[in-house]
């Protein structure tokens, strides 16, 4: 389920498998070729273009690209950026996707660097070169054969994919919510789920359950929202839905709490708020294959229609074919300042990178909060580089965590230095809710600046106000 055709046959560009197959690649190639550095000029190539990458590019081309001391390129595998967290809502059919989309063409051309469309599958560190696989339009036939990219200052910056740690079936038969398109393919088998329930002479006795594999914030989150998606689904229409008797959601945790990275208090109000909606919470439940009908745990057998595997993450595969030193799990090994430990010419940062957390002996760990924070210190950081000073040391400040539970609340808490406050402090409901909108807002700011993120924000909620609350094609 997670590679082959979405249900509009349009190709996918997994960075996972060889080649990019977006259906508008030709847009991206066609014009004058982007502009190459002129000689001299010391040449940043970012790949990755999410939360932490395409901040990175947007700063260094706002300081370094405009004055031209700097030539900076941003590569990734799809022609637009959709901020990762909001994934579980587009899967929910809350966010319609194209919404919230950013052209990273347009990106570029505003803020002083150069785009590249195209999957790394590998690097040349002695000739200092990023390999692009070749790019094939939706049918399969290639639009440029495979390409390469020199860097001076390279930033690995590709994120993570679900881990399905070897458990068989969960590739074949759970659906993932690491890309757009995985996300967008989910909303389509739910309402298909739906249509079918409310086009049939009888709603079926076993209605429909949907399986979360993984109580992390994802995992929450996403049953939170589908929740509200079913109530929201029955007002608009779909009346021979009962939500209560005919929509199951269960999640499914291995550990013995929901949200293992929070403290016990919050995973707890968690737990108590999902349960109160009537999300059947199993924790301590190890899968051990997933099937069509359903998620096997030892005996027991969970009967499930859709299977969302939300319960881990890994760098991508290519990490691990550049000679760098990578952890368990892919992602590349890098010191206080970002450099890898093996070449200090390439960085990394975000989900891809492992990087220590002294305060507390583990990595930093895997969000978009980290990610913002390491582009943040990096983009001031290469300039200096480039005026011969010393590097920064990257410290992770650690803002809490929040978790929204769809429009009912939000849980979360604020830690260290935010609004002032020493030790973390619990919060839930509106002030969550606002805390946990925050920080996609400070997302935008970062790429768009705070006056136009602001305008956007009264756009959004005008245009909102009338429109449809859930995406029903
Ligand atoms: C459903 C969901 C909900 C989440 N909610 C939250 C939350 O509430 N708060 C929070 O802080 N974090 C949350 N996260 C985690 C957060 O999204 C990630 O930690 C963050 O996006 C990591 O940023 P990144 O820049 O490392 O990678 P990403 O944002 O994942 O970006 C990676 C980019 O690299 C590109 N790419 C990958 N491989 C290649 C390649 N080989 N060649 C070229 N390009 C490539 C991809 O197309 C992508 O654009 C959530 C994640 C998910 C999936």
């Amino acid at each position: 389920m997670d590679h082959g055709k979405s249900a509009t046959g349009v190709g996918l560009a997994d960075p996972e498998t060889a080649a990019v197959r977006p259906a508008t690649v030709a847009a991206a190639l066609g014009g004058p070729p982007p502009s190459e550095a002129p000689p001299g000029v010391h040449r940043v190539v970012v790949v990755g273009g999410g939360a932490g990458g395409l901040e990175l590019a947007t700063r260094l081309g706002n300081s370094l690209g405009r004055k031209g001391r700097a030539h900076i390129t941003l590569v990734d595998s799809r022609l637009t950026h959709l901020w990762k967290p909001l994934l579980h809502e587009v899967a929910a059919g809350t966010l319609d996707s194209s919404d919230d989309d950013i052209q990273f063409l347009a990106q570029a051309m505003h803020h002083h660097f150069t785009f590249r469309l195209g999957t790394m599958d590998g690097v040349d560190r002695e000739r200092k070169v990023v390999h692009l696989s070749p790019i094939l339009d939706a049918g399969g036939a290639p639009l440029s054969g495979p390409r390469e990219i020199a860097y001076d200052t390279l930033v690995l910056a590709i994120g993570s994919v679900s881990n399905d740690f070897g458990v068989a079936g969960v590739r074949e038969h759970c659906h993932f919510l690491d890309t757009r398109e995985q996300a967008d393919r989910f909303q389509q088998a739910l309402l298909n789920g739906y249509l079918r329930a409310q086009h049939q002479e009888h709603t079926r006795a076993d209605g429909i359950t949907v399986a979360i594999v993984g109580g992390g914030a994802t995992g929450v989150e996403l049953a939170a929202e589908l929740h509200h998606v079913t109530r929201r689904l029955v007002a608009y229409g779909f009346d021979r839905i009962d939500p209560d008797r005919d929509v199951r959601l269960v999640l499914v945790e291995a550990g013995p709490r929901l949200l293992p990275a929070a403290p016990e208090r919050l995973s707890r109000l968690a737990e108590r708020e999902l349960t109160s909606l009537g999300v059947v919470v199993q924790t301590g439940v190890t899968v051990t294959q997933v099937t069509a009908r359903g998620l096997e745990t030892g005996d027991v057998c969970i009967p499930a229609d859709l299977r969302v595997w939300a319960a881990g993450i890994r760098a991508p595969r290519v990490t691990t074919a550049m000679g760098l030193e990578v952890n368990r799990i892919g992602q590349l090994v890098v010191g206080e300042t970002l450099q890898t430990t093996r070449d200090p010419d390439i960085f990394a940062l975000g989900d891809s990178a492992a990087c220590a957390w002294p305060a507390t002996g583990r990595n930093v760990p895997p969000t978009a909060q980290a990610a913002h924070q390491q582009a943040a210190m990096l983009a001031s950081s290469l300039e200096r580089r480039l005026n011969g000073r010393p590097l920064r040391r990257f410290r992770y400040h650690d803002h809490g965590l929040m978790v929204s539970l769809s429009h009912y609340t939000a849980v979360g808490n604020l830690m260290g230095n935010l609004l002032r406050l020493s030790g973390a402090v619990m919060i839930e409901g509106w002030l969550a809710r606002l805390a946990y909108r925050l920080l996609y807002r400070k997302h935008q700011a970062a790429l768009f600046g705070l006056p136009r993120t602001t305008l956007m924000m009264l756009s959004d909620w005008l245009s909102r106000r009338g429109r449809a609350r859930l995406k029903l094609h």
